[in-house]
């Protein structure tokens, strides 16, 4: 099977499978037991919170584990209410459900929309402007979007926020082990998630200097100096850590250019070939893993992911949040799709370990899976249903 869903979550990395079996045999103990074996477990986490403070360019002090990347953003957007509840909150068009369903529910009535041009891109004009007048509790703004790959220019919101001493808040989960993850702990808060990057699933993150005074989310006994209860996960966190130096060391040796090149080389192809497909974010800086494309009108996309699962590979709908829905993708329709068009939106994410050929494999394998829709009975064109 040709996996080409790492968006959705992307396989344990040995890296991150040999740090968590030795971090499992060595620090058995609970980090905030008063014994050596607990001792231990907790100097453990006190350096693995150095590794990920010095890879996001923050203080240690900076950072606290989560369950994952939900629990981040909801702490933030719990975090900016508790701080000012009368206020509204900024969040982009792009946003997550984690980030967007968080933002509605505690800021009920009260949430703005940035808004995001054609090619996916947040207008920064328009949260220049919006700041002019305006305090928000928080802005946010995801540092690359899980179902286009378009990257945020979040450094320069940061910015104007910062001018503003308007918090700012991004959401890098599909950032994080893709691209250099340096300044992003420069944020007020930053979240991420491992099983993005080839960590465990159920671990993930929040830093910047937001976390001093943070409003916990979780309470109890106090951990994570009483910024989030809940005896922390050792293994799983060395094993996040050692995933994300991975990845960033494959950033830094130029890995993810030849992966790139086939991507685009694929996008170009098929646009050759299919010249009534579209290309999600075309012209804009993007992910080099990601390809979101709408396939021709005839098409149905759960054929098409159904169809390519029998042949061998693994992809997505959109996010795979709404994948089994019958909505249209938040995220498509702010960029001006039709709901009929997102309809017809596949995602492909690679990762670092998915060899440059399967790019092109994919392409025959759709261009073949395309002429056999064009052979169909009528009746079978018409759209399913349901989950799957
Ligand atoms: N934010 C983004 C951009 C995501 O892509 C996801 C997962 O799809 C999440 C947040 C939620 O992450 P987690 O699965 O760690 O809760």
């Amino acid at each position: 099977m040709t996996y080409l869903d790492h968006n959705a979550s992307s396989p344990l990395l040995p890296q991150a499978r040999t740090a968590w079996l030795e971090a499992e045999d060595l620090f058995p103990g609970n980090p905030s037991s008063q014994h050596r074996v607990g001792a231990r477990a907790e100097h453990a986490l006190e350096t693995a919170r150095q590794r990920l403070a010095a890879i996001l360019g923050c203080s240690p002090l900076d950072v606290i584990w989560t369950s994952g990347a939900t629990e981040a953003c909801t702490t933030t957007l719990h975090h900016a209410a508790a701080i000012a509840p009368h206020s509204h909150v900024c969040i982009s068009a792009i946003e997550h459900p984690a980030v967007h369903a968080s933002a509605h529910h505690f800021f009920p009535g009260r949430v703005r929309t940035l808004p995001v041009d054609s090619r996916g891109v947040a207008d920064l004009d328009w949260l220049s402007e919006h700041l002019t007048d305006q305090r928000p509790a928080l802005v946010a703004l995801m540092a690359a979007n899980n179902e286009t790959g378009v990257l945020q220019p979040w450094q320069a919101a940061r910015d104007l926020c910062a001018a503003r001493e308007v918090p700012f808040f991004t959401d890098a989960t599909q950032w994080c082990g893709r691209m250099k993850a340096e300044g992003l702990g420069t944020c007020e808060l930053v979240a991420g998630s491992a099983h993005k990057f080839g960590g465990p699933r159920g671990t993930g993150f929040l830093a910047g200097r937001g976390v001093g005074s943070l409003q916990p989310l979780m309470h109890g006994g106090g951990q994570q100096r009483g910024h989030r209860a809940g005896t922390e996960n050792v293994a799983s966190i060395l094993a996040t850590v050692a995933a994300l130096e991975w990845c960033e060391a494959q950033f830094a040796g130029g890995r993810h250019l030849a992966l790139r090149t086939a991507r685009d080389q694929v996008e170009h192809a098929l646009l050759a070939a299919l010249p009534a497909s579209r290309v999600n974010g075309r012209g804009a800086d993007r992910l080099w893993n990601t390809l979101s494309v709408v396939m021709p009108a005839a098409d149905c996309r759960r054929r098409w992911v159904v169809k390519l699962d029998k042949a061998g590979f693994a992809v997505s709908t959109g996010s795979a949040c709404s994948s089994g829905t019958e909505h249209p993708s938040p995220v498509l329709l702010a960029m001006g799709l039709l709901p009929a068009e997102t309809a017809r939106a596949l995602r492909f994410s690679a990762g670092w370990l998915t060899p440059p050929e399967a790019w092109n494999d994919l392409l025959h394998a759709l261009l073949r899976i395309h002429d056999e829709f064009a052979i169909l009975p009528p009746e079978e064109e018409s759209p399913t249903t349901g989950r799957f």
